[in-house]
């Protein structure tokens, strides 16, 4: 480790462009630059030494996306019920409900980058300070400083802003490996089945099976306050053993907590570096889905960095799209009891072509009224009114 006097002495090294932390929209928008041979200097920065499995990455999508390299298992069908009910069905063919397993996304983008002599990953570094100079920014860490043109920040936002989400998306999920092969219907994702209340706050189980020994178990959580890692422990051990799963080998574990309707940090005063990934609202406040956004903006971004030098801002959430999941988010803060209902109704009474495309950010004029159209009015005309106050401040 060098002392603060080691790199007061050495010069800064500068680069064109600073990529802070290299997860999923870090490494993504660096894998799209090496992919376009930019011949400009690129410095990702990442605390993490090596890149482990650490999570699963779902999404509807068809076989014509440019991610097909990646993707992984495929389930043509989800189910989902309220707890001790019937489980109902519902699919799409040419939308099948989609995995990818994050090693192998690490694996894959960073093979792309290295190819890219240009593009440097700094690993087991992290971040310490940012600072506006005159032209483009310092940046500290834990080792050096380094002077960038432009700067992309995808590091987590911080605790302090993460608190202030309308709710927080928290769940465990364990990968296991069954003893031997049971009856399943492995063509069959349960997207949300179990709904219930724990403790006042709305809880699911998700459930992915890639074989009739092989799934991935995961107990979720949309809550006011997230709950302990010990509540969420115990709910994943009593599906399991409801399930019959107990002594199933654990062959890894994941865990979040995702915010739900993060508020986003705008100074339009002060310089802003471009703020992507979860930290530039990537994630769909409703459901916690950003993987794709992710995608469509580091592809962007890289296009557009290569054809002018600027840089994309993060794929989010279009206006009224924006205004329909900060009322939804309300009604479930304020009323976690109808949650179940609520979710069971859109699932079953929407058509799953028209789910889809609500949920991929391609809903039609139509798609969104015939969804409202299907959804209880009162607890939503009490979540408008409570709303009002917030709900068309300017977010920018
Ligand atoms: C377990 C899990 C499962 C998920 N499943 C899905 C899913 O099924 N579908 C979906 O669409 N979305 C899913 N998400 C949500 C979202 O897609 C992911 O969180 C995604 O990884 C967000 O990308 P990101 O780049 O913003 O954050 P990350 O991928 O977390 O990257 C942020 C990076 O910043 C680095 N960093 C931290 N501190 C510093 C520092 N001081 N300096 C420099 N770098 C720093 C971190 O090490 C990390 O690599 C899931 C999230 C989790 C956690």
């Amino acid at each position: 480790m060098r002392t603060p006097e080691d790199k007061a002495q050495r010069a800064p090294k500068c680069v064109d462009l600073a990529i802070l932390g290299g997860g999923c929209a870090g490494l993504s928008l660096a894998r799209e630059l090496a992919k376009c041979q930019t011949l400009d200097s690129v410095l990702v920065i990442e605390p993490r030494q090596t890149y482990q499995d650490d999570r699963s990455w779902c999404f509807w999508a068809n076989d014509s996306q440019a991610l097909s390299p990646w993707f992984g298992h495929r389930w043509p069908r989800w189910s989902f019920g309220k707890i001790n009910a019937q489980q109902q069905h519902r699919g799409c063919d040419d939308f099948p409900y989609r995995y990818v397993r994050s090693i192998d996304f690490y694996r894959a983008s960073l093979a792309i980058i290295e190819r890219c002599p240009s593009i440097e990953l700094k690993l087991g570094h992290a971040v310490t300070d940012l600072s506006a100079i005159e032209p483009g920014w310092q940046i500290t860490t834990d080792e050096e400083t380094y002077i960038a043109r432009q700067v992309v920040d995808t590091r987590p936002p911080a605790q302090s802003q993460l608190d202030q989400s309308t709710l927080h998306q928290c769940f465990l999920g364990a990968e296991i490996k069954l003893n031997q092969p049971v009856s399943l219907d492995t063509q069959t994702v349960e997207l949300m089945t179990d709904m219930r209340l724990v403790d006042g706050e709305f809880c699911f189980t998700y459930v992915l099976p890639f074989a009739c020994d092989h799934l991935l178990v995961e107990v979720t959580f949309f809550a006011k306050r997230p709950p302990t890692r010990a509540c969420l422990q115990n709910q994943l051990n009593q599906l399991l053993a409801k399930r019959g799963w107990s002594d199933a080998q654990i062959l890894r574990t994941e865990f979040a907590e995702l915010p739900m309707g993060l508020p986003l940090v705008m100074n339009a005063k002060q310089k802003q570096p471009v703020l992507a990934g979860m930290r530039g609202g990537a994630l769909r406040p409703s459901s916690g889905y950003g993987f794709l956004r992710i995608q469509d903006w580091a592809q962007r971004c890289a296009k557009q960095y290569i054809s002018d030098g600027t840089l994309a801002r993060q794929t989010t959430s279009g206006y009224w799209l924006q205004k329909m999941d900060q009322i939804f988010l309300n009604v479930l803060r304020h009323e976690p009891a109808r949650a179940a209902e609520i979710f069971d109704t859109l699932l079953s009474k929407t058509k799953p072509v028209r789910f889809i495309r609500f949920m991929n950010d391609q809903a039609t004029l139509s798609d969104c009224l015939q969804i409202v159209a299907c959804l209880p009015k009162l607890p939503f005309l009490r979540a408008f009114l409570r709303s009002l106050p917030t709900l068309f401040a300017r977010s920018d």
